[in-house]
């Protein structure tokens, strides 16, 4: 086997599973991030309180991919973590998602389950077959009081526009139960590491194959240097920005140290559009198994992302596609660089489905390798998928 050459641009999971699958396969991969530590947006630090600060917001590992939950597993010690979300309306606090605790707490009812569920089916709005924005999803799926109390306000901070202009598809991250279960994700594996994310990205780039270059950016004037370029950074940034730049919103963490326990769980969310952030989130909540005098909340803030600030939510409305399909058709005509990721994508990915897509670009790479052709440009389709 030829040995090859990749450059990895970006240290987050997409890069450095594409590296380590690289490494071990007999290549070498050169891995760049401009930032001066590892893990991408996972990245996660103690503090002066000794609290594990999920820097880039707080990240809750979840999937139904036995395969994924295999390999990060490899790599450090995942604890069991069972994610609940709170949330205040006017000034009641909520036990997210929709359950049967929040409909009868909201309603001042005592519904069994199928009293509920018949409930809400009654205030759902079934003239909606075919829901395309946020809105019709929401009023399909719960109705207008539950939808006006706990997701246009919400989701107006979040996004910045008004639900009607947003996809079905974020709302459909978000499960609806009849029974008092409060988990806020409904996968069997969820999980946060017990010592951050940071050292199983470490763990995963320590192989003899693989070099790390810190506070360095990639130019794509240095890819001749290499075989092939694995591109996990923006896609808009890789063509100089030549069809404008992609949207995204950002968020400002606006942190406080407390003593003690500041709220009693780990986020709470501010759905009246008149509070000007939408959550509030404790990190010492994100690891139960310790215990801490002094507590760290970050209160987020979203707002549209500027050249300088840390894009976080691609927004993809109708304009962000029509530009992102030109950079799309620039980047299947691009020879030996591949665009892997969030922001090589320009898709909201959760971490499992990073790795999982970092996976499978890893084999297609090597397949395409063993039988001489030529390593395509994206192993998904980043415009035909959410
Ligand atoms: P990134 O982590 O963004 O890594 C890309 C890296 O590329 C960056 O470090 C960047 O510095 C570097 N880079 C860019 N351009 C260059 C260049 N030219 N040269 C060198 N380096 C460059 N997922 C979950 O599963 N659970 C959660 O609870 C969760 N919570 C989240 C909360 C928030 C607020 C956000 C925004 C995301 C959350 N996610 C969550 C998603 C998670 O952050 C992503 O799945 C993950 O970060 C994607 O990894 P990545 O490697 O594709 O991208
Ligand atoms: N959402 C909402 N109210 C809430 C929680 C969520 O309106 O209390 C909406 C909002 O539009 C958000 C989407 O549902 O962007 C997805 O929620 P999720 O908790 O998955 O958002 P994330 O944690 O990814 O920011």
């Amino acid at each position: 086997m030829v040995s090859r050459s990749f450059a990895i641009v970006g240290a987050g999971f997409s890069g450095a599973v594409v590296a380590r699958q690289m490494a071990e396969a007999g290549h070498t991969a050169t891995v760049y991030d401009t930032r001066p530590h590892v893990a991408g947006n996972c990245f996660t630090a103690r503090d002066e309180t000794d609290v594990m600060v999920h820097v880039y917001g707080p990240h809750i590992f979840h999937t139904q991919h036995q395969h994924v939950w295999d390999y990060i597993n490899r790599f450090g010690e995942m604890m069991p973590y069972r994610h609940t979300v709170r949330a205040m309306v006017g000034d009641t606090m909520y036990r997210m998602p929709m359950n049967l605790t929040l409909i009868n707490d909201f309603f001042g009812t005592q519904f069994t389950p199928e009293e509920a569920e018949a409930f809400v089916t009654s205030k759902a709005d079934a003239t909606i077959t075919n829901p395309v924005s946020f809105e019709d999803q929401a009023l399909r799926f719960v109705g207008r009081e539950l939808y006006e109390a706990f997701f246009a306000g919400y989701t107006k901070k979040q996004w910045g526009v008004d639900p009607t202009e947003l996809p079905a598809s974020i709302l459909a991250r978000l499960p609806l139960r009849f029974t008092a279960d409060d988990s806020y994700f409904n996968h069997p594996f969820q999980a946060i590491p017990r010592n951050g994310y940071t050292p199983i990205v470490q763990a995963i780039l320590d192989h003899p194959n693989i070099t790390v270059h810190l506070n360095t950016r990639f130019n794509k004037s240095q890819s001749g240097s290499f075989d092939h370029v694995v591109w996990t950074g923006p896609i808009d940034a890789y063509f100089n920005f030549e069809h404008g730049r992609l949207g995204y919103r950002t968020l400002d963490f606006v942190k406080e140290v407390h003593d003690g326990d500041f709220q009693g769980c780990p986020v709470l969310n501010y759905c009246d559009v008149e509070v000007p952030y939408t959550r509030i989130t404790e990190h010492k909540h994100f690891a139960p198994w310790e215990t801490h005098e002094q507590t760290v909340t970050y209160r987020e803030y979203s707002r549209l992302c500027e050249e300088n600030d840390t894009p976080y939510y691609p927004i993809r409305l109708v304009e962000e596609k029509d530009q992102l399909l030109n950079y799309v058709q620039r980047a299947r005509d691009e020879r030996n660089v591949t665009f892997l990721g969030r922001l090589g994508t320009y898709r909201y990915l959760d971490m499992d489905v990073t790795i999982h897509e970092a996976l499978q670009a890893a084999s297609g790479m090597l397949s395409a390798m063993a039988d001489g052709s030529d390593i395509p440009s994206f192993f998904t389709d980043p415009i035909g998928v959410a």
